[in-house]
């Protein structure tokens, strides 16, 4: 009895990405109504960064569901020890799921999700007593420069984190003068290895950040300062760890990424003509030079308050800082997020209890973790984890297979349809 009125549902889905894709296999598999909403195309976040390879190996990357969808359409697949750019990935797992999910649900792509409200409520009222009134989500859905409402009985915000960026700033607020140059200050990973490369070959750059994609950014601008002598770069990071700016893992069993934060640790550390590590520094002003286009940064020590700060001339700045989540979908609703990180609390607190250097040992938490004061909504995937870098598609997956059981098995989840 309970399976007939799960069937009723109607679950709209908002994110293409590996973890909407894997919702929309399980959902419409375990019987609701499915809709997939995207902005642009098939997992364009993974698009957008597709020359970078992932770390974590293609079985990693999949789940049991969408392998078998695969398997039975008899979809040729990688080994699941290959290790893929995200572009070929997507061309091998996610955009095959894709198309065959198109012959079960309906799949809009170019079609933004702007804004969501419960019904007719105001965010400040029904506190506490939603559950009980249930009035269906209502999405304000672009597509075309048309606008149109769509209505829903459940959500699974699935849109990431990319390309939300951070400021560069120090205390994570704009730098003065960062507006104002955003031309020149690249936040996402520009592909050095491609037609992006020319921009950064004989000028001096700036990189800022301390993580994987900070590595990766600064071992290829190395090849470009090989190939082209007049290529320097600064690498400005707040970590001062004398072994070098990227924390590597303890017996690091994923070893693409170990070998990545070697190598960018031994360029910042030992001696190179293009580059110059500045530890434990932040930028505290960008401002342009009054001749020749360039940008004076300006680094203080964080470690040497008292110490003079840098300056520093360069041409373009990569910004490496990380993402946070878009907030503004969900502003309408009742969502208890953590003052952190952004993410829905009760999952910044199971993630606070884990507290693991590395994502590898972060487990998948139950379904009752995923759940919001809004009834029937659930932020799902990366951005689930905010500001959180530790976010795994494996364990994204996890989470979409513990909230669809619990879906269709508790009697909470199947009350009348208003
Ligand atoms: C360089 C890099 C390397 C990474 N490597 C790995 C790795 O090796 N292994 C791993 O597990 N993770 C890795 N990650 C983390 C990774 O991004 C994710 O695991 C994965 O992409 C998260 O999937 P997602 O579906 O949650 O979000 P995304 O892949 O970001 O997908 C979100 C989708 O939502 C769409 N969207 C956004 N807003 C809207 C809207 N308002 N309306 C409609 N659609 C919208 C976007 O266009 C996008 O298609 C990496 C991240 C980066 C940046």
């Amino acid at each position: 009895m309970w399976e007939v009125e799960v069937h009723q549902k109607h679950l709209v889905i908002i994110g293409a990405g590996p973890i909407g894709l894997e919702a929309a296999v399980q959902a419409s598999e375990a019987g609701f109504k499915v809709s997939l909403f995207e902005k642009s195309g098939i997992a364009q976040n993974i698009q957008d960064w597709g020359h970078v390879k992932l770390f974590t190996p293609f079985g990693m990357n999949t789940s049991s569901a969408g392998m078998q969808l695969l398997t039975e359409a008899a979809a040729t697949l990688p080994a699941s020890d290959a290790l893929l750019s995200g572009r070929e990935f997507t061309g091998v797992y996610l955009k095959p799921l894709a198309d065959l999910l198109r012959k079960r649900i309906a799949v809009h792509e170019n079609s933004q999700v702007v804004a969501i409200s419960r019904g007719d409520l105001l965010k400040g009222e029904a506190i506490g007593s939603r559950a009980s009134q249930h009035p269906k989500f209502r999405l304000l859905v672009e597509q075309n420069q048309r606008e149109f409402v769509v209505s829903a009985d459940l959500i699974f915000d699935c849109t990431g984190v990319y390309p939300h960026h951070n400021w560069l700033g120090t205390g994570g607020i704009p730098s003065p003068g960062e507006r104002c140059l955003s031309k020149q200050i690249e936040y996402s990973l520009p592909d050095l290895k491609g037609p992006a490369a020319k921009k950064y070959h004989e000028i001096t750059t700036l990189v800022v950040g301390s993580g994987y994609s900070a590595a990766t950014t600064i071992c290829e601008l190395a090849t470009i300062a090989k190939q082209s002598p007049g290529s320097k770069i600064h690498w400005a990071t707040r970590s001062t760890d004398s072994q070098g700016p990227i924390s590597r893992m303890d017996e690091d069993q994923l070893s693409g990424r170990d070998e990545l934060a070697r190598q960018a640790n031994q360029l910042a550390t030992e001696n190179h003509d293009a580059i110059q590590w500045h530890r434990g520094c932040v930028v505290e002003h960008l401002q342009p030079h009054a001749g020749n286009g360039n940008i004076i940064a300006t680094l203080r020590s964080l470690n040497e308050p008292e110490s003079e700060s840098t300056q520093i001339e360069v041409g373009q700045i990569i910004a490496q800082v990380g993402y946070r989540p878009d907030r503004s979908l969900h502003e309408e609703l009742q969502i208890h997020e953590c003052y952190a990180t952004s993410g829905p609390i009760k999952l910044a607190a199971f993630l606070l209890g884990e507290q693991a250097a590395d994502c590898l040992s972060v487990s998948a938490c139950e379904a009752e973790t995923l759940k919001n004061p809004e009834p029937d909504y659930y932020i799902l995937g990366s951005k689930s984890y905010g500001r959180n870098t530790q976010f795994l598609m494996q364990t994204g997956y996890e989470h979409i297979t513990k909230i669809i059981a619990e879906l269709v098995a508790l009697p909470s989840s199947l009350s009348p349809l208003v």
